[in-house]
């Protein structure tokens, strides 16, 4: 028997699996599995990634400056307060890492994003599961699920996968209502996609208990760059950094996210390209007898009967060479998740799964 074994937690995680994107023997594959923009970035911050190729043999700055400086004039924030990281999950991984260990609780809900769960366990925390009600964060629920053990209390808002999202007075009363040694983590990952939601950065302001983490990943088209940010109280930030390694963006990411930031006529017209096609395509997969829920995000959880006819579904998309999201790992078997993507690729799924259902 090896006496090599991992921290305590580790052989609990179960490996992340992201959305597929090949179909063997398809050409013309519509990848509509990883909530992408099907817009990609705005143009500067390709051209910005482009230049980057002077500075390859730099090492990059250590604190970001000038990303964060951008990120605060465009969203009306103190830079000092926020952190990027590698992704937002990279923000996930140092609340966890800095906040949470053996025989601490961290919060999630029923249908929550992954990450929390890794990553609290990773921190040799204990992940504590939250049901949700009619797939919506529950605050009654979580606010009796704290105890003095609890650290963390994640929520993605909107959420991801169920697409749903709650309003801030109850996200208010979650904040007021936790123990006083756990911090409230507003996932905004989807928050540009919301007119006229500030994603906490208002009850940030009043409080010490609330932190957000937004990303490039999905408005922003950035995805395969890999950067995300928080923002919250000073002294949280400050200890966040010192988990962080020193170099964690390259100089090609923060050029390119700095350029994305600053071009706020490309988010105004990605939200709503995006709302107007997934609206259509949410009323049009309702009308040949598939609901969702109203969809508040740049993707549609599509329900069926059963687990059976959602994963003949996805059999019959890919066939199509259409690849969408199978969301069993969310608890969500009788789902599918159907990122929203330009007019055609919106017509195509929605054509698709009318042939599925025998309607045309
Ligand atoms: C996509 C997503 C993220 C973003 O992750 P990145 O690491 O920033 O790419 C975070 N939270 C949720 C709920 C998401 O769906």
């Amino acid at each position: 028997m090896t006496r090599i074994v991992p921290q305590p937690g580790i052989m609990d995680i179960a490996l992340y699996e992201g959305g597929a994107s090949h179909l063997e023997g398809k050409t013309n594959v519509l990848k509509l599995s990883s909530n992408e923009n099907p817009f990609g970035p705005p143009e500067a911050a390709k051209e910005a990634f482009l230049r980057a190729v002077r500075d390859l043999h730099r090492y990059p700055s250590t604190d970001h400056a000038a990303l964060r400086h951008a990120i605060g004039e465009v969203w009306g924030l103190e830079p000092r307060r926020i952190i990027c990281g590698v992704g937002s999950d990279e923000i996930i991984h140092f609340l966890c890492q800095a906040y949470a260990g053996p025989g601490d609780e961290v919060v999630h809900t029923e249908h929550g994003f992954a990450m929390y769960r890794i990553s609290a366990l990773a921190a040799g925390a204990t992940p504590v599961e939250v049901p949700e009600r009619e797939r919506t964060t529950d605050v009654d629920a979580i606010l009796a699920a704290c105890s003095e053990r609890t650290k963390l209390v994640f929520i993605a808002n909107p959420n991801n996968p169920t697409g749903t999202m709650i309003g801030m007075s109850e996200i208010r009363r979650l904040a007021e209502g936790l123990p006083e040694q756990a911090i409230l983590v507003l996932d905004g990952a989807y928050a540009e996609y919301v007119e006229g939601y500030d994603a906490g950065t208002s009850l940030i302001a009043e409080r010490d208990n609330v932190v957000m983490t937004r990303t490039f990943s999905k408005i922003y088209g950035l995805g395969g760059l890999r950067v995300g940010w928080g923002y919250g109280p000073q002294a949280i930030i400050d200890n966040l950094n010192r988990v962080r390694g020193p170099f964690n963006l390259s100089n090609a990411a923060l050029v390119a996210a700095e350029a994305a930031v600053r071009d706020r006529a490309w988010v105004q017209r990605c939200r709503s390209e995006n709302a107007r096609w997934r609206d259509w395509l949410a009323r049009k997969l309702a009308e040949v007898g598939v609901p969702s829920d109203v969809a508040t995000a740049n993707f549609v959880l599509a329900r069926f009967a059963d687990a059976q006819e959602a994963n003949a579904c996805d059999e019959h998309l890919r066939s199509e060479g259409i690849i969408v999201r199978r969301v069993a790992g969310y608890k969500l078997p009788h789902c599918l998740r159907i990122t929203v993507g330009d007019e055609a690729s919106c017509r195509r799924v929605a054509h698709a799964i009318g042939q599925f259902k025998g309607v045309r």
